[in-house]
């Protein structure tokens, strides 16, 4: 069968085309928006199995970042085509399992960041004359959503601790990356993330970032015991290294979040190895060493 997940640039109009054709095929996924970004795009949510205990994978955070998404959206239909022919998945019956976990996939949590380095600053609507003074015309190192803010900055721990750091290192304001906004939890983007988690029953959750094959899985005290155990395996499973937080990523991002509020482990994976933007002919490639860990990340 043909496949609908292409090595093609992740934008907007191909997240519909992808979501619009998956829906069709599969019409067991539940796909549901979990809100908008604040150029009102859906951030789209689809889920499988036990909703009542789900695993988390949420990526594109970082807008630079955007092969992430196609990654987390390949994973989801080599899902969807193992339950629809009843097949294992690399070697995991994921039927049965999903009977007593389910998985909930969010390819893209910054859709307007990734709309405004794929398709430029037009892409920010009302925004756009705001992006274009705060990046100077450039956007070869936009991260942020299109208020300048780091979502990956934004969520509410260590976040006075980062602000700090953000301003030492000449960080005061709207900026193309590595702003953590006016308060904690002031975008859109990271308001409908925590409502979805709050909400939801999450058993473990998974950030995919890029890029460095990496896995971070502490953050504080409240790092479960088994975190470590965890990560060993996907280590195992991927070849890809465990990393413990340092510098301006040493908080305010969704997983210390997550660890910290809900004591629950969760992981952040630096995937592929190269420069940002990934190349997105890396897609098979980069999904082909990960499909294990995210395979066992889904059923551990
Ligand atoms: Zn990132």
């Amino acid at each position: 069968m043909e496949r609908i997940v292409l090595p093609r640039k992740f934008d907007y109009n191909e997240s519909i085309r992808i979501r619009d054709k998956l829906k069709k095929r599969y019409p067991f996924l539940v796909c549901h928006s979990i809100g908008k970004s604040v150029c009102s795009r859906d951030i789209t949510a689809y889920s499988l199995g036990n909703y009542k205990n789900t695993v988390l994978f949420a990526g594109a955070f970082h807008a630079q970042e955007w092969l992430t998404g196609l990654v987390l959206l390949r994973f989801l239909e080599r899902i969807c085509e193992s339950l629809k022919a009843r097949k294992e998945l690399s070697g995991v019956d994921i039927c049965a399992s999903l009977m007593t976990k389910g998985i909930t996939i969010i390819p893209c949590i910054n859709p307007d960041g990734v709309e405004i380095v794929l398709n430029g600053a037009e892409s920010a609507g009302k925004l756009s004359g705001f992006v274009k003074d705060i990046s100077r015309n450039d956007l070869s190192k936009w991260n942020a959503n299109c208020n300048g803010v780091d979502i990956n900055h934004n969520f509410n721990a260590g976040w006075e601790t980062l602000r700090e750091m953000e301003t030492r290192a000449g960080i005061l304001g709207p900026s193309v990356r590595q702003y953590g906004g006016f308060a904690p939890h002031s975008e859109p983007e990271t308001q409908a993330l925590v409502r979805f988690c709050e909400r939801n029953h999450i058993d473990h959750a998974f950030a995919i970032h890029s890029q460095g094959e990496e896995i971070y899985w502490s953050y504080g005290d409240n790092t479960p015991e088994n975190s470590l155990t965890m990560a060993n395996i996907f280590s195992v499973c991927s070849g890809y290294e465990l990393v413990e937080n340092d510098s301006l990523a040493s908080h305010g991002g969704f997983k210390d979040w997550f660890i910290e509020y809900f004591m629950r482990s969760a992981f952040t994976i630096e995937i592929g190895k190269g420069e940002n933007p990934l190349p997105v002919s890396q897609l098979d490639e980069i999904y082909e060493r990960i499909e294990e860990m995210l395979v066992v990340g889904a059923i551990i």
